[in-house]
């Protein structure tokens, strides 16, 4: 894209952020830009046909609106499959798409293994060896390790649900490759479900419905990655719909992650949500103090690399998200120190890193974090701090307090004071009500995520 373009585009996509659901932004945006504008025409390019589809369906008049306001006339809008041309910030894994038949007799005649032949999207990076163990998933690993020598059996299916960069893609990959190892036999397959829709369609594209059909038919542990990104029921929600019911049915293992529990994820059909925890559903959680240090040095060591146990805490302590920008940090830490040639504590104490991405930033100061959280709920921090008991704007309080508490380490007494509240005790109990909801309240993670980045913005 030319850099002109590039700009408007950005806007554009800011403009459509404001006016849709962010999380819906995410997932349809992702990967989209505008290939050309000409005369009233304009043309976008979506990754994916199942991305494309969804732009086309749903978001085409909220495109022209953004498009004409930023001064691109858009009469029409027409769709193309490309690739991004931008580098991607986070490279995912891209798990190998389900075979063929025909691919796949290619490849047996090249492997000898039955197990072997079998794509499995799995990347051995992955393992419960490399998977550190802490307060945070302690419950989901040992389930995970119960599945491992019993597929099918107990646990099943194994829902396990928690926010962005806790360690869901980790632990059911490990899972895969440590089934994959003890039950050679057995036919492990991964797959996000956004991958799946799009395998589920280009097959139907090719007339191959039946042989797509045939080959999942034949898994017997199927794991599915980010189910949260389920489409409203349609054709692909009742193929992955057959499947689930035919694999439960034989005691097929069946793995399944989202960032949320199924109750809350609105485009599932509700007999599918109820029996996703048939198993249970298992979360994995905000790692704690110890529980970063422990990954960090696991990290460390599986590098052989040197790190003081000083620069360890001083990461461990100042990433508050999670567990992928905790290594993000880490990573970086030992890039500059290598530069500069010093020790990671080193680099730390000069100044050259800081972590106020991860809320390194201490320079707020309480009256800004009120200031920012009653804005953001659209109240005067008067308001916010008043004795009200109005949900909302006991709710905007109540954040208030988790992140004074969370952000600036402030004791319950002095929030108290700045909140406008009784004694410690409310603050408290508010606290822990944020902390308890932030589990199975997508929405609040969300905005507690945008409030840390305002606080530091
Ligand atoms: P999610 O799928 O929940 O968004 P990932 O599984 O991609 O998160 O994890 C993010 C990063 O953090 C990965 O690089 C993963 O290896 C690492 N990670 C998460 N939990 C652990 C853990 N307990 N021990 C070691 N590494 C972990
Ligand atoms: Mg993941």
């Amino acid at each position: 894209m030319s850099a002109v373009r590039e700009n408007v585009w950005e806007n554009v996509l800011a403009e459509v952020e404001q006016s849709i659901p962010r999380e819906q932004f995410s997932t349809w945006f992702t990967g989209a830009e505008l290939v050309s504008a000409e005369n009233g025409a304009v043309t976008i390019g979506a990754p994916n046909v199942f991305k494309l589809n969804q732009l086309r369906a749903r978001y085409t008049e909220v495109l022209k609106t953004a498009l004409s306001n930023n001064g691109v006339e858009a009469r029409e809008v027409k769709y193309v499959v490309q690739a991004s041309t931008k580098p991607r910030i986070q490279p995912r894994e891209k798990p190998a798409p389900i075979l063929m038949a025909d691919e796949v007799e290619k490849q047996e005649s090249k492997i000898s293994s039955l197990a072997a032949n079998f794509q499995t999207g799995l990347n051995q990076k992955y393992t419960l060896d490399n998977f550190v163990i802490g307060s945070n998933n302690d419950l989901a690993v040992s389930v995970a390790r119960n599945i491992v020598e019993d597929p099918g059996k107990k646990f099943n299916p194994f829902f396990l649900y928690g926010g962005p960069g806790l360690g869901k893609t980790h632990l059911v990959q490990a899972i895969g490759n440590a089934i994959t190892q003890k039950h050679p036999k057995l036919r492990v397959y991964y797959t996000p479900i956004s991958t799946f829709y799009s395998d589920f369609i280009k097959s139907l594209q090719h007339k191959k419905g039946d042989e797509f059909r045939q080959r999942f038919r034949k898994i017997d542990v199927l794991i599915v990655d980010d189910f949260q990104m389920i489409i409203k029921k349609d054709a692909s929600q009742r193929e992955f719909f057959d499947i689930f019911n035919i694999l439960h049915q034989l005691d097929k293992q069946i793995i399944v992650t989202s960032d949320r529990l199924p109750s809350q994820i609105q485009t599932i059909d509700e007999r599918l949500a109820s029996r996703l925890t048939w198993g249970g559903a298992y979360d994995l959680q905000l790692p704690q103090f110890e529980d970063k240090c422990a990954i960090l040095r696991s990290k460390a060591e599986f590098k052989g690399v040197e790190i003081e146990d000083q620069a360890i805490e001083y990461l461990a302590e100042n990433v508050k998200t999670n567990i992928r920008d905790l290594e993000g940090e880490f990573e970086h830490l030992l890039a500059v120190a290598d530069l500069k040639g010093m020790t990671p504590l080193q680099a730390i104490t000069e100044g050259y890193v800081s972590t106020a991405r991860g809320g390194q930033n201490k320079t707020a100061t309480p009256r800004q974090v009120i200031d920012k959280v009653a804005r953001y709920y659209q109240l005067t921090p008067k308001e916010m701090c008043s004795k009200s008991r109005v949900a909302h704007i006991k709710n905007a309080r109540q954040v208030a307090m988790y992140l004074l508490s969370k952000e600036l380490n402030m004791s319950t007494p002095k929030i108290a004071l700045e909140v406008g509240v009784k004694d410690h005790t409310t603050v408290m109990h508010g606290i822990k009500k944020i902390d308890g909801d932030l589990k199975l309240n997508f929405g609040l993670r969300d905005q507690i995520a945008e409030l840390r980045e305002k606080i530091y913005g």
